[in-house]
């Protein structure tokens, strides 16, 4: 038996596009209330009215998860207007390719500040809510998702400062499941192999040249096909928690 999310609370970061954005549209189908968290207010406009003209409810939350106050607002916002936290999806995320000799200092702060610090600043203030949840009806269990990547299982050159953002995020997820999953809130991490989103356009020069060479040779994954996913962990029975889901395109070996 699969449990819905009727009378929950759902939160994802990164919410402005991507896979965020189409997780945030399947949990509302799922029945959650959606918080929507990331920095371009207008996008988050526009898909919270998307989800209420479905019949869900959603509530855009626009802030910088990098900055340690504006992510604890976020989920005090979030709390405000719902009264409960249920799935935290920690999905905000940037990918900055290139050489570690000669790199550029200020993207890999970039990917550390969104990737790491941002995670662990979302992850700090949902826990005492999650906690709770996990304590009460209508599930007595919630849910941490951490959007790792293929990165964070296998290195490659010039994606090195990427893997270890990655690598860390499965390290912390698997850390913190043991520490909570007893207490009832399961802590999964999903690695997505390519998917079609703008992640890849904030790179330029060759490493921009080897992301469209690997979109135009891979059918890749769409955004939806990881809100697939996350709804999977998400909506498993009381007693069974997704530890890790690895989703790749067929194609791409
Ligand atoms: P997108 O670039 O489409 O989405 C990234 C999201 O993160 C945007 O909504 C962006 O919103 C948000 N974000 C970035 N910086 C911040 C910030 N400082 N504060 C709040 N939100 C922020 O890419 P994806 O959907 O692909 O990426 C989602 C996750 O999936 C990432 O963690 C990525 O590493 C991971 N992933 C993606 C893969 C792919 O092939 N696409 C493969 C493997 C993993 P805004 O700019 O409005 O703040």
């Amino acid at each position: 038996m699969n449990s819905n999310l009727t009378g929950t609370v759902a939160l994802v970061t990164g919410a402005s596009s991507g896979i965020g954005e189409a997780t945030a549209l399947r949990l509302a189908e799922e029945g959650a209330s959606v918080a929507l968290v990331a920095r371009r207010a207008g996008r988050l406009d526009t898909l919270a009215a998307q989800i209420e003209e479905a019949g869900g409810t959603a509530l855009a939350v626009a802030a910088d998860i990098t900055d340690r106050a504006q992510a604890e607002v976020a989920v005090q916002t979030a709390i405000d207007r719902f009264g409960r936290l249920d799935v935290l999806v920690n999905n905000a995320g940037l990918m900055l390719l290139g050489p570690v000799v000669g790199a550029d200092v200020d993207d890999w702060e970039r990917m550390l500040a969104v990737n790491v610090q941002g995670l662990l600043y979302m992850t700090n203030a949902a826990l005492p809510h999650l906690l709770k949840a996990a304590d009460d009806d209508p599930r007595r269990v919630a849910d941490i998702v951490n959007i790792s990547s293929i990165a964070g299982r296998v290195a490659w050159a010039n994606y090195g400062a990427y893997n270890l953002t990655k690598f860390g995020v499965n390290g912390f997820t698997e850390s913190l499941r043991q520490e909570v999953t007893q207490r009832h809130v399961r802590v999964g991490v999903l690695e997505p192999g390519g998917v079609a989103t703008e992640l890849g356009s904030h790179n330029s020069g060759a490493m921009r040249d080897h992301i469209d060479d690997f979109v135009a040779t891979t059918e890749i994954l769409e955004a939806r096909d990881i809100a697939d996913g996350i709804a999977y962990m998400v909506t498993r029975p009381r007693h069974a928690s997704i530890a890790e889901l690895w989703v790749m395109p067929t194609d791409q070996a």
